[in-house]
């Protein structure tokens, strides 16, 4: 075994044991739907993966696609699922077809129900350090530093990559937890002489081998989020060979992915939990 390795995918059966504990003592049955418009390959794939998860760990699981939908009659789906009481999670599977405007759509949800955590209300909440359902990768990526007991306090932490959906969160997430954060993004100028001097390195980009070893510390911690599709093959945004420098590194496959599934069960769970919350408030 490598030692080096950051093993996402032992972590996450860890965390789906104890979340399994927690669901075994429920009465109810937990339901998480998923909505999915289109063709897109990537998407159905993610979805069977959560289908399975899901499946797996006792909920209930509801895919309501839709080869195309206006954006009114979506609306009104979801709206739907909102009033629902027997629907404890709702998330809308990204990509959406060009013709929908996402965040129309996305703040559609309940933040109650939004497992995915992208509502600009829960964005928000997840800013001002208070208490939400926070998007699955991110979360996925602070229970892999926790569980490795990775320090963050002092350190120089270098995300890079903005998205609403990994970069930005996970931003506000480290600098809750008093790392001295830099966030990079495809406008940032010599990227080298940020990552290079990282202790801990977060790369969600999307472009195979975007960081070299020449780019990184030694001894730096590199959480590589991106996943690219070469031949039928998947790849991490960080070059193989940046493992023999790094002290620590998640593989790609094996690293982020299987902790943004899992965060996405917890969720569900917390989404229940607050739910139940709200009704005897
Ligand atoms: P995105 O396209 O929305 O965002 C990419 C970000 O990278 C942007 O903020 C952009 O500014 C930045 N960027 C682009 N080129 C750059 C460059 N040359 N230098 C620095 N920054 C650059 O993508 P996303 O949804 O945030 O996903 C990023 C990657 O993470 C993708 O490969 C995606 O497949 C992967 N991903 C993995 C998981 C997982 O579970 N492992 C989950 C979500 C996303």
């Amino acid at each position: 075994m490598n030692e080096k390795i950051i093993d996402g995918k032992m972590v996450s059966l860890k965390v789906e044991e104890e979340l399994c504990q927690k669901i075994s003592k429920l009465k109810d049955k937990l339901t998480l739907v998923v909505i999915s418009v289109g063709d897109d390959p990537a998407s159905k794939v993610y979805v069977r993966q959560k289908e399975k998860k899901a499946i797996k760990i006792g909920y209930n699981f509801l895919n309501l696609h839709y080869d195309k939908i206006s954006e009114t009659s979506l609306i009104r789906e979801i709206k739907k699922l909102n009033k629902n009481a027997e629907i404890t999670g709702i998330i809308v599977q990204l990509p959406l077809p060009s013709y929908l405007d996402k965040n129309k759509v996305l703040n559609t949800i309940s933040p109650l129900k939004d497992v995915d955590g992208l509502t600009d209300s829960n964005l928000i909440k997840l800013v001002k350090k208070e208490e939400t359902l926070v998007p699955c990768t991110p979360k996925g990526v602070m229970t892999l530093l926790d569980y490795y007991k990775i320090p963050f306090q002092g350190k120089r932490v270098v995300v890079v990559g903005r998205s609403e959906l990994v970069g930005l969160p996970l931003f506000h997430l480290l600098l809750n937890k008093n790392a001295t954060v830099t966030l990079c993004h495809s406008k940032t100028e010599d990227l080298k002489s940020y990552t290079k001097n990282a202790d801990i390195l977060i790369v969600a980009v999307g472009r195979k081998d975007l960081i070299t070893p020449d780019m990184i510390k030694d001894n730096c911690i590199i959480i590589d989020v991106g996943i690219n599709r070469v031949d039928n093959k998947l790849y991490g945004d960080v070059a193989n060979e940046c493992m023999e420098k790094a002290s620590l590194m998640t593989p790609v496959p094996g690293g982020v992915g299987p902790m943004t599934v899992i965060s996405l069960m917890e969720n569900v769970y917390l989404a229940y939990e607050h739910s139940k919350c709200q009704n005897k408030g």
